[in-house]
């Protein structure tokens, strides 16, 4: 019988997300693909280190052990790797007991057309083309950073945090803001507080990940939850509100939700400690990702008339230009 993914929480992730790849990289960028192929073939045993995902993964596949003979989620690699490569990668992730058995190497190959026949929810990869494509197709998609120096996650426990707008939520309203400023888009949100925003690339992921919480209240039953979400977005009050009457609307309960109006987004993830972050935005993830796995969501920008615009980061002076309009 095929194998049927179908009810599964399917995760697609490249190898250079899983792996610590930076240095064969760099022999790819300086020497070619055939040296490349050459060192990992020379290496072949020589296990690979964990990479920025690596953490989130194996949190991932703990999931499987929340019930017996119910598996929950499938990770499967879905890389540019050259197919001759592939061993090296395979062998890495046999010693690292990761339970993972299927693989697609594309030998260069764009690989977000894959990406709809493995029924895919999440993708996580360090190539920006095909995160992008995975976003266009309507995946959730990550653009990973370097793994921060020393990575501390809970070990009992998923935990994963995202941003708010265009992640979670569509970016209309950040649209507004860009296109108008922040005074309109503070009207804007107000005014439509009851209307719930359009999902974001990553809903229909949080949605799923809201539904294994659902299943598997272990609170309940005297234990650790499995999983713990949090939102950490750039939004105050008032425009606080909408968001929380749109995650009621989608029936979704998140466990922690922070309201920073310009506060930076790194402490908190810090003390949050989640096998992951999302943000659109390179002015949050970046400096989040020195200190916890972090993933930019490359979605599409609105193209700017004010050049001088250009140079604000979007929300990243909220609070303080919020407080200049009132
Ligand atoms: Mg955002």
């Amino acid at each position: 019988m095929a194998f049927d993914l179908s009810n599964l929480l399917v995760i697609a992730i490249s190898s250079s997300a899983l792996f610590d790849t930076r240095k064969e990289h760099e022999i790819y960028i300086q020497n070619g693909v055939d040296e490349y192929v050459k060192y990992q073939i020379d290496n072949e045993n020589n296990i690979l280190s964990p990479g920025t995902a690596f953490p989130l993964i194996e949190a991932m596949l703990r999931l499987n052990k929340l019930t017996e003979n119910n598996q929950i989620v499938e990770v499967v690699i879905l890389s540019q790797n050259e197919p001759e490569a592939s061993l090296r990668i395979m062998n890495s992730v046999e010693n690292h007991n990761l339970s993972i058995t299927r693989a697609v190497f594309t030998g260069g190959e764009n690989v977000a057309k894959y990406l709809k026949s493995y029924n895919v929810s999440l993708f996580l990869s360090r190539n920006e083309t095909d995160v992008k494509d995975a976003i266009e197709i309507g995946i959730a998609a990550g653009l990973l950073y370097d793994p921060p120096d020393k990575i501390e996650t809970e070990i009992n426990q998923l935990r994963i945090a995202f941003d708010g707008d265009a992640v979670i939520f569509s970016d209309e309203a950040e649209k507004i803001y860009q296109e108008k400023g922040l005074e309109a888009f503070v009207e804007h949100e107000r005014a439509n507080a009851e209307k719930p925003l359009p999902e974001g690339p990553f809903a229909p992921f949080l949605k799923i990940i809201s539904k294994i919480q659902n299943d598997h209240k272990a609170r309940e039953q005297g234990g650790i939850p499995p999983i713990r979400t949090a939102i950490v977005t750039a939004r105050n009050s008032p425009a606080h509100k909408r968001a929380i009457l749109t995650l009621r609307a989608w029936g979704i309960k998140v466990n922690e939700t922070f309201f920073l109006g310009g506060i930076s987004k790194d402490q908190i993830l810090k003390e949050f400690r989640p096998h992951i972050f999302f943000d659109d935005q390179e002015v949050h993830a970046k400096p989040a990702s020195a200190l916890v796995p972090s993933a930019r969501v490359p979605v599409k920008k609105v193209k700017k008339q004010d050049k001088n615009q250009l140079a604000i980061p979007l929300f990243e002076n909220y609070s303080a230009t919020n407080k200049q309009n009132e």
